[in-house]
């Protein structure tokens, strides 16, 4: 057996055409655009590639740049009053806070300072909280993508057995809640688990989000099963994911490349999830009119 492909790329243009139309929608309706702020602090390269990439993306959907960017020594002090006035500016539909912080400063308070109205990443523990009790909010970005790309696959995932590598909140975590929400039986494997293969060979589905190049080969996967690979390594070869792509293709029914499967759906679902956060706002604004 050799994998159908699951393009991303495809998927996610159709993402932000969608997006694009809505934007454009919304902007018609209001009289100005959604719009997303995007806070990076320091120098990090990787970081600023991706902000860049979604500033990007964002604007060619339509959707108005706010953007920041703090030197390497900014303080918290610094970061919040930032954050604080991005809160507050009715222009302004969605906040991201780009991670990690310079010298493995902890986000976590910082990121409870964006209102959840427009927690666009999904990180507060008030997003978090509408999650796990299947409420509307807005979604992390990579786990909504992965189940975008699912979802336009026709994967079937009620009652399907599906396994998560991975418990961060950033990925696996949300994955699983999303997975439980399709009526999926939802398995959460991570770096103690006793015997990794055992568990993810039960898996009709398989999300890969453990952050450890090429962890999972064929003696992994259940023939037939559909696995997506989130992790994504810089090696001396190119770019590897969590997945060893060649020998599992020949087993699984379907698959992620990477590039090309999940990494392009995170920075289509952001764009979205910001637009998704401009219309709530102007609806549950009295009279449908912004402040
Ligand atoms: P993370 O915070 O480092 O979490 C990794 C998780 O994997 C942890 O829960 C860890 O378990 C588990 N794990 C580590 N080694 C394992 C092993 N040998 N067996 C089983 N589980 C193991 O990483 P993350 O932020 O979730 O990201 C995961 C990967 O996805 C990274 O490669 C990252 O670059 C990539 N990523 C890609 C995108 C995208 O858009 N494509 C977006 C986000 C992340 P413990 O909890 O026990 O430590």
């Amino acid at each position: 057996m050799t994998a159908e492909v699951l393009d991303g790329r495809l998927v996610a243009k159709t993402v932000r055409e969608e997006t694009a139309r809505r934007a454009a929608a919304f902007r018609e309706r209001t009289g100005r655009p959604p719009g997303l702020a995007t806070v990076l602090v320091g120098e990090d390269q990787a970081s600023q590639v991706y902000v860049a990439s979604k500033r990007k993306n964002a604007v060619a959907a339509g959707i108005a740049d706010f953007h920041r960017h703090l030197g390497e020594r900014a303080g918290r002090a610094e970061i919040a009053a930032v954050l604080a006035e991005l809160a507050a500016d009715p222009a302004v539909s969605g906040i991201l806070l780009q991670l990690p912080l310079p010298n493995g400063a902890d986000p976590g308070e910082l990121i409870e300072l964006i209102p959840v109205a427009k927690d666009v990443d999904g990180l507060t523990t008030a997003s978090q909280g509408l999650l796990a009790r299947n409420r509307p909010g807005l979604r992390p970005c990579t786990p909504s993508g992965v189940l975008r790309l699912l979802h336009e696959a026709r994967v079937p995932l009620a009652g399907a057995e599906a396994v998560v590598v991975g418990r961060s909140e950033l990925v696996g975590r949300p994955m699983a809640q999303l997975l439980l929400q399709e009526h999926a039986t939802v398995t959460i494997a991570h770096s103690r688990t006793r015997d990794l293969a055992e568990v993810t060979r039960r898996a009709d589905v398989l999300v890969v989000a453990a952050g450890v190049p090429e962890l999972i080969g064929a003696g992994h996967v259940k023939a037939g099963a559909t696995v997506v690979d989130v992790g994504i390594h810089r090696t001396g070869s190119g770019l590897v994911g969590d997945v060893r792509t060649a020998e599992v293709a020949r087993v699984a029914r379907r698959l992620t490349p990477v590039p090309g499967g999940v990494g392009p759906m995170t920075i289509a679902m952001l764009l979205a999830n910001t637009v998704t956060a401009a219309e709530s706002r102007h609806e549950t604004t009295e009279g449908g009119r912004i402040r």
